[in-house]
């Protein structure tokens, strides 16, 4: 059987743009559907516009310190619509780039949606082509609680497209994107609000991480109300009401802002992708909280094997659509290392052991490898914790209050450093390279072996008592 392309990728987000691009580079026929700008939700509504944005919130901070270093204070505004538009811009460089980038790797792009019609064919723009293998690679979309007037709620899809500024916004959630743009606006000049289901935010990060941060925020002027359980929104002449219950408190309370940005979290994005005509099966997310997104229950995603082979034995799928571990990274990591497998006659799995990730919010955390918890649970006393808590020297001469953490947890049977975990300015930069280290299965012997460089923050990973 002769089918028009050897590989058909729904997706062009960055597992979908990587795997069709190694596929390519082996000889293979590939077609990529994409029916929305080219760079999926990293490129052009999550990890590039955000980074700028957290760019663009630090300075205000930085006017702040510099006094302290000798320069007058002079009157900073920020032109949102400035910002806005040249945030706007970069992405469309950046999905003309991507374009280009297809053209050159002999990709072809075709511009729509696509819709699976049988396990080698599948429908895009206005007709019918036909595969030998399907790549899924559709990634996630934001869900908002099937709560009354949550219309009004924007996601952080429409964060980077607002005319205005909010002079107050309310963010809903507890995850990256809500600390995230929590710590964006505020930096911006927003009066920031925000709201957690429950005590503590980001749940799964290692309990120092996710002190350190809120505490962080806390201090520099962010309101965190925690146990809220919110009700519904409303257009009122002020903004936007929105009601919630608080734990411990009899009635309900409103707060009213000019937006409020609901971040509690992203739910494969299968609408519409005829899934229904291949037998490819779903499997739980395991979080049964979420509400349901074009009709699909949100908290199932693809499943598929440590090859990302689906069900159907000729469809794979990759990315945040799988639902392992949903970082642009580990997409583009499952993406090659299925086009190495599939067409390059180099069989392999990617791992999903030890992921660093960071969290940019403000105070910056980055981490790798098992968290405390996460070790005790496997490990119980034979855990060790080395930890730091200082005053970075650049806040020596400033007003400033932020604290650097830092954290080893490490097997006390083997040495072996087990986790990383800081939080303070550049946690993304020093951890990438501790988690070299980490992976490579370094004991805290070795950490303790590496000269520091000095005057740095970093040195305090290789000088922990
Ligand atoms: P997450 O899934 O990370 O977090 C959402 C949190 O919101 C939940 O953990 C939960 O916390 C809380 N929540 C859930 N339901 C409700 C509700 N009804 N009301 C109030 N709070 C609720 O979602 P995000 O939207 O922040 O991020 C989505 C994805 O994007 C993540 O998978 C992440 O990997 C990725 N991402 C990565 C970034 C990075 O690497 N820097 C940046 C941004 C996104 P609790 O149960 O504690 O209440």
């Amino acid at each position: 059987m002769t089918y028009d392309y050897d590989l058909l990728v729904i997706g062009a987000g960055s597992g979908g743009l990587a795997a069709s691009k190694r596929a390519a580079s082996y000889g293979a026929k590939v077609a990529i559907a994409e029916n929305d700008l080219v760079g999926g939700t990293c490129v052009i509504r999550g990890c590039i516009p955000k980074k700028l944005m957290v760019y663009a919130s630090k300075f205000s901070h930085l006017f702040e310190d510099a006094v302290g270093y000798g320069w007058s204070k002079g009157e900073n505004r920020l032109n949102w619509q400035h910002l806005i538009t040249a945030v706007d811009k970069e992405v469309h460089r950046l999905n003309q780039l991507h374009i280009g980038l297809l053209e050159k790797a002999g990709v072809e792009l075709i511009q729509s949606r696509a819709t699976i019609l049988d396990p080698h064919t599948v429908e895009v723009g206005g007709r019918k082509v036909t595969a030998d293998k399907i790549l899924i690679a559709v990634g996630g979309e934001a869900v908002k609680p099937n709560l009354p007037g949550m219309e009004y709620a924007l996601t952080s899809r429409e964060m980077f497209l607002l005319k205005e500024q909010p002079k107050h916004i309310v963010v809903v959630g507890s995850g990256y994107i809500a600390v995230e743009f929590s710590g964006i606006m505020h930096g911006l000049g927003s009066q920031v609000t925000l709201m957690l289901r429950g005590e503590t935010m980001l749940r799964g990060f290692d309990d120092d991480i996710r002190s350190s941060i809120q505490d962080g925020m806390s201090k520099s002027g962010i309101k965190i109300i925690g146990n809220t359980l919110i009700k519904n929104l409303e257009r009122v002449a002020e903004g936007l009401k929105l009601t919630f219950s608080e734990q411990g408190k009899e009635t309900n309370s409103t707060i009213t802002a000019d937006a409020v940005l609901v971040a509690i979290g992203r739910a494969p994005n299968l609408g519409k992708l005829g899934l229904e005509n291949t037998g490819v099966e779903i499997v739980s997310c395991g979080d049964d909280t979420l509400p349901a997104l074009h009709g699909y229950t949100v908290n199932c995603a693809i499943g598929v094997d440590d090859e990302s082979r689906t069900s159907v034995p000729n469809i794979f799928a990759v990315g945040d659509c799988t639902n392992r571990i949903n970082l642009t990274p580990v997409a583009i990591g499952e993406g090659r290392a299925f086009a190495d497998t599939e067409f390059g006659n180099n069989p392999r799995k990617f791992s999903h052991e030890n992921v660093a990730s960071a969290i940019f919010s403000q105070p910056e955390a980055a981490t790798v490898g098992m968290s405390e918890a996460e070790a005790r649970q496997k490990l119980g006393d034979a855990v060790q914790i080395y930890r730091s808590r200082f005053r970075p020297l650049f806040h020596s001469l400033t007003d400033g209050s932020d604290k650097v953490m830092m954290k080893l947890v490490v097997d006390k049977n083997t040495d072996r450093v087990l986790g990383a975990h800081m939080v303070g300015e550049y946690a993304a930069e020093i951890i990438q390279g501790v988690a070299i280290a980490v992976n490579m299965g370094a004991t805290k012997k070795d950490f303790d072996a590496t000269v520091g460089i000095h005057p740095s923050a970093a040195e305090e990973f290789v000088t922990m008592r």
